[in-house]
C-alpha cells in the first residue's frame, strides 16, 4: 500500500545515500586521500549516487532556488539579448541555442517565448536548442517542462542521447558533452553552470604551497575530513602562480577547458555566450559550501544528498579563452538587467496583472532578483563574443568611413533603436 512504498522510498534514500559514501570510503582507503575536484565530481555527478543525477533538488521544494524559478523575467530578459545580438551580427540564416546544465529547463522555455512572442522577426531563421546536461531526471523534468513530455530517446551509447520539438515547435536534443553538439553559429548559455564544475584547492604554508585533500576522519568512523597533501602534486605546479599573493586557493580545470572549447567554437563560428553565475575576479579564497533544504550544509558530510558549490573566478575564465575571443564584464546582475530593461518589464507585468496576489509576487521576485543583498551583487554576467564584435577589423586602405559598431546590450544601456 502507500505506507510500505512510502517507507521503501525513506529506506532506498537512506541507503543511497550513505552508499555514497561507503563507496568513496572504499576508494580512499585503496588509493589514499581523493583531490576536492575527485570528490565534488562523485557527489555532484557519480551516475549511480550523484546528487545532479538522482536528486537535483532545484526550486521552492528542493534545496536551493536560482534566478530563471523565480521570475519569468529573467529569461525574458536573457532572450531579448540572443535577439540583439542576432540583429547586431546581421541576422544570420540560422543559429543554435545551447543551454548548459539547464536545470528544470524554466529558463530556456522563457527564451522560447520570446522567440515565440518576435516569431514575425525570426520567421526567416532556423532555430534549433541543444541541451547539455548529465543527470537524467533533470533531463526529464526539462523534457516535461520544453515538450510537454513528447520525446525519443536514444540507445544509450548515441552522443545525442534525446530528441523532442517544443511547445513552439522548435527542435530540442539532449548530450552529455558540449563536443557533442554540432557545429555552426550558436549562443551559449551557461546559468548557475560553472559553480557546480570540481575546484581543487590549495593552502599556502611554512613549506610552500599544498594541495587540500579529503581523507577518512581516523577519530570518527565513516567521517571524512580535509587533509593538506604532504608534498606538492602535479595539479598544483600548473594552477599556482608564481605571482599568488593569496593564502588559498580554489581553481577548476573543467571550467577552463570548457572556455577553451567555447572560445574556439565562437572564433570559428561566430554567435556569444552568455555565462551566469555568482564569482569573483581571482580575489576570493574558500569558496566551497553546500546546500541542503536551503540551508548551508557541511561539504563533507552526506555527499549526493547536498548541492556543493564553489564561486566561479571569472579572471580564471578571462585567461583561459587565451585571447581567442572578447570578453565582457562581469557586472553585477542588476546592473545587467537594469540595462536589458527589467524596470519597464515590471511595469507592464505589473499594469497587465488583476489581483494584488499576483502584483505582490511580481515585486518579491524583482527584489530578489535585484536587490543588492539579496541576488543582485553576488550574481555576475560575463560574455564572450568574437573579436570583430567589439572591434573593427584592422583595414588600413579602407577609406570608406566604418559604421559604428552596436554596443552590446545589457553591458551597457539597451539602445532600443
Ligand atoms: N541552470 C539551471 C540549473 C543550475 S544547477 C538554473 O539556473 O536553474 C546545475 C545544472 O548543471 C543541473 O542541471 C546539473 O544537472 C547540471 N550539471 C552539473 N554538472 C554537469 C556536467 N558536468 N555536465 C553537464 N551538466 C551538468
Amino acid at each position: 500500500g502507500a505506507n510500505g512504498r512510502a517507507a521503501a522510498a525513506r529506506l532506498c534514500s537512506g541507503a543511497a545515500g550513505s552508499s555514497l559514501l561507503r563507496h568513496l570510503l572504499f576508494k580512499l582507503r585503496a588509493s589514499g586521500p581523493l583531490t576536492v575536484a575527485e570528490y565534488m565530481r562523485e557527489a555532484l555527478t557519480n551516475p549511480a549516487q550523484g546528487y545532479y543525477t538522482r536528486r537535483g533538488g532545484i526550486g521552492e521544494s528542493g534545496d536551493f532556488v536560482t534566478s530563471p524559478e523565480l521570475s519569468q523575467v529573467f529569461g525574458e530578459l536573457i532572450g531579448i539579448w540572443y535577439i540583439s545580438e542576432w540583429i547586431a551580427a546581421g541576422k544570420p540564416k540560422a543559429f543554435q541555442l545551447v543551454e548548459l546544465g539547464p536545470g528544470r529547463g524554466s529558463l530556456t522555455d522563457d527564451i522560447l517565448r520570446v522567440f515565440k512572442q518576435l516569431a514575425s522577426l525570426l520567421s526567416k531563421c532556423d532555430i534549433s536548442i541543444h541541451l547539455v546536461e548529465v543527470s537524467p531526471r533533470l533531463s526529464e523534468i526539462q523534457a516535461q517542462m520544453l515538450t510537454g513530455g513528447k520525446v525519443q530517446s536514444s540507445p544509450r551509447d548515441d552522443t545525442v542521447y534525446m530528441k523532442g520539438i517544443s511547445k513552439t515547435g522548435i527542435p530540442i536534443s539532449w548530450y552529455r558533452d558540449i563536443q557533442d553538439v554540432p557545429q555552426g553559429y550558436s549562443f551559449y548559455l551557461a546559468h548557475e553552470f560553472f559553480d557546480a564544475l570540481p575546484i581543487h584547492k590549495f593552502q599556502r604554508t611554512e613549506k610552500g604551497w599544498r594541495e587540500v585533500l579529503v581523507d577518512e576522519d581516523p577519530e570518527v568512523p565513516d567521517q571524512l575530513r580535509f587533509v593538506l597533501a604532504p608534498s606538492s602534486t602535479p595539479a598544483m605546479q600548473n594552477f599556482i602562480q608564481p605571482e599568488e599573493t593569496r593564502e588559498h586557493v580554489e581553481v577548476c580545470p573543467e571550467a577552463g577547458v570548457l572556455i577553451q572549447r567555447l572560445a574556439h567554437r565562437l572564433e570559428k563560428d561566430g554567435g556569444a555566450a552568455l555565462i551566469a553565475d555568482y564569482g569573483h575576479d581571482g580575489t576570493k579564497t574558500d569558496t566551497f559550501r553546500g546546500f541542503r533544504n536551503h540551508k548551508p550544509h557541511d561539504v563533507l558530510k552526506a555527499p549526493g544528498m547536498a548541492d556543493l558549490t564553489a564561486d566561479v573566478d571569472f579572471s580564471y575564465l578571462r585567461k583561459m579563452t587565451q585571447g581567442r575571443t572578447a570578453t565582457l564584464g562581469p557586472i553585477k546582475q542588476r546592473e545587467f538587467l537594469k540595462n536589458m530593461g527589467i524596470d519597464l518589464r515590471l511595469q507592464v507585468l505589473l499594469q497587465n496583472s488583476r489581483d494584488t496576489a499576483t502584483q505582490e509576487q511580481l515585486r518579491h521576485s524583482y527584489d530578489m532578483l535585484m536587490n543588492p543583498k539579496k541576488m543582485g551583487d553576488c550574481f555576475n554576467f560575463f560574455a564572450l563574443l568574437p573579436h570583430h564584435r567589439l572591434t573593427h577589423p584592422d583595414q588600413k586602405d579602407d577609406l570608406q568611413p566604418r559604421a559604428p559598431l552596436v554596443p552590446v546590450a545589457g553591458f551597457s544601456e539597451l539602445s532600443l533603436k
